[in-house]
């Protein structure tokens, strides 16, 4: 069933668990994680990033896919723009039926983080689409921005900012980062800054840079309070190594023979992330009668 974020990670923060929020840009992609997803009877949470939106993947053409591959399945699963960052992108997004937005402003002072967020929060909840806001910064992993401290969420700031914005969903800063770790390299989490931001609100909480973080701390993190697990890197590279290693070893590999198992990968690595999360299982508490249904507030003159 095609549902928003705030349906599935409401009932992740009641019975304390998590939700594997997979990357897809394609078929592919989309189909292995979703029967991921509907084997091991997950919720599940596509992110279609803005950047990944502006080349390759439209909105216009993964929307449609997206809802119909959902329809398929009795298990929740809903679509996130992933770090909508421009006022154009994230209109485009909302119109083009995603379900669920995230307004990352967190690069700008707090201040113009909430102005911002708020702007996005107030056009998305007319329409009953949830928000998800960061409040500390996640940065990237090449540039290990995940040992910089000082981009860490501060748990009073994380309160004054839901209270602020009225986000549904709040994205925190506690190690990780985006991309690929240097080699052997695992983040040290800072489990406490999740305990501290859970203790003083009851809405989802997500782990940004979730791909090589380690199965241990995502399992930790998950326990400290996190609802949303974002892995976009570690399913495109698994993808990716297996396209290299088939091609080595068969250069006349079937070109659609190729695309049927990549998408097997996609599959097989989203179950993995999808065990670590305790999301497995949880579809049940999910009843028909509770499908997303759009809310229809005044008119908004937006949409037409
Ligand atoms: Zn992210």
């Amino acid at each position: 069933m095609y549902t928003n974020v705030k349906y599935i990670l409401d009932d992740a923060v009641k019975n304390h668990y998590g939700v594997i929020a997979s990357a897809a840009v394609n078929v592919e992609l989309l189909r292995g994680e979703i029967a991921a997803a509907d084997e091991m009877q997950a919720p599940l949470i596509i992110l279609l990033g803005q950047g990944q939106m502006s080349k390759h993947g439209n909105a216009d053409v993964m929307v449609p896919m997206i809802k119909t591959l959902a329809g398929e399945t009795n298990v929740p699963v809903a679509l996130i723009l992933d770090h909508g960052r421009d006022w154009e992108y994230i209109v485009h997004a909302f119109r083009s039926g995603f379900s669920s937005i995230m307004i990352d402003a967190s690069a700008y002072p707090t201040e113009e983080n909430i102005a911002r967020t708020k702007r996005v929060v107030d056009l998305c909840h007319l329409q009953g689409v949830p928000v998800e806001g960061e409040i500390g910064h996640v940065g990237q992993a090449v540039d290990m921005d995940g040992c910089k401290e000082e981009w860490y969420t501060r748990p009073e700031e994380a309160l004054s900012f839901i209270k602020a914005t009225n986000v549904d969903c709040l994205a925190i800063a506690c190690g990780t980062a985006h991309g690929k770790y240097p080699k052997d390299f695992v983040p040290k989490l800072r489990f406490d800054i999740i305990e501290k931001v859970r203790a003083v609100t009851d809405i989802p909480l997500a782990l940004h840079g979730g791909s090589g973080s380690g199965d241990d701390n995502i399992r930790r993190a998950v326990e400290a309070g996190i609802n949303k697990v974002n892995v976009c890197t570690d399913i495109f590279n698994y993808c990716r190594d297996f396209t290299l290693d088939a091609l080595k070893k068969d250069p006349d590999y079937d070109y659609l023979q190729l695309l049927i198992d990549i998408e097997a990968r996609a599959k097989e690595i989203t179950k993995h992330y999808i065990g670590l999360t305790g999301s497995a299982g949880q579809a049940g508490n999910f009843t028909a009668e509770n499908t997303f249904g759009l809310k229809l507030g005044p008119c908004t003159g937006v949409g037409e």
